[in-house]
């Protein structure tokens, strides 16, 4: 069980595992968060947030939910709107510590043209 966090700790999440690569996506939002993508589902990725804690962004079609932290700012995982329980969750790996993800391959997603 691994834990990522937000700076102020306001928000966390357990992950049951790591995936078995990260993702940094080139779409134009990912890109512009910086974000390492740890994809998994609503049963191996469990969100701590207090509702007001967090803000979600939705855009496009509106099916993902971008959050972040009300209070620090970091942008900590997103989801679909849908919330089954196999649902996609990507926990930003940034949030965990770096030795926590030192190994891990990391592909890069043309998220922008895919
Ligand atoms: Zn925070």
């Amino acid at each position: 069980m691994l834990t990522a966090s937000c700076h102020c700790g306001a928000v966390s999440i357990e992950l049951s595992r790591l995936p078995k690569s990260l993702t940094r996506c080139r779409c134009s939002i990912c890109r512009r968060y910086g974000a390492l993508w740890a994809y998994g589902t609503r049963e191996t990725m469990r969100v701590h947030a207090a509702p007001e804690a967090v803000t979600a962004y939705l855009w496009n079609d509106k099916v993902i939910e971008f959050y972040h932290c009300n209070t620090c700012g970091c942008l900590t995982h997103y989801e679909s709107t849908e919330k089954l329980g196999d649902s996609r969750v990507a926990v930003n790996a940034r949030m965990l510590m770096p030795v926590e993800i030192a190994g891990i391959s990391v592909r890069t997603f043309d998220g922008a043209n895919t």
